[in-house]
């Protein structure tokens, strides 16, 4: 199974550490930094503080336009599971 690739070992690290403030949210594949206020907001970023890579564009904009499409609204209706992870974009890549 493919998985979203991070441009280098030190972001992948801290992506995947919860004690970390650097956020991956694979559905929308989009990096962010946590904002430190008690809530759950992130501050996007466009470029890897580690390696300086430019990093790939949030889909999250897409994701709610896909689900549009499909007639679902994200905050009545169940969201179909390839919606929930980063199946729906690496799926039609493939
Ligand atoms: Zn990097």
């Amino acid at each position: 199974m493919s998985q979203p690739t991070h441009c280098c070992e030190a972001l992948r690290a801290a992506c995947e550490d919860e004690d970390s403030p650097v956020t991956f949210i694979p559905k929308y594949r989009e990096y962010g930094i946590r904002v430190l206020d008690g809530g759950t907001s992130n501050v996007v970023i466009s470029f890897c503080p580690w390696s300086g890579d430019k990093l790939p564009a949030s889909l999250r904009s897409e994701w709610f336009a896909r689900l549009e499409d499909l007639g679902i609204d994200p905050g009545v209706d169940e969201i179909p599971e390839e919606f929930q992870t980063e199946q729906w974009y690496l799926g039609k890549e493939s």
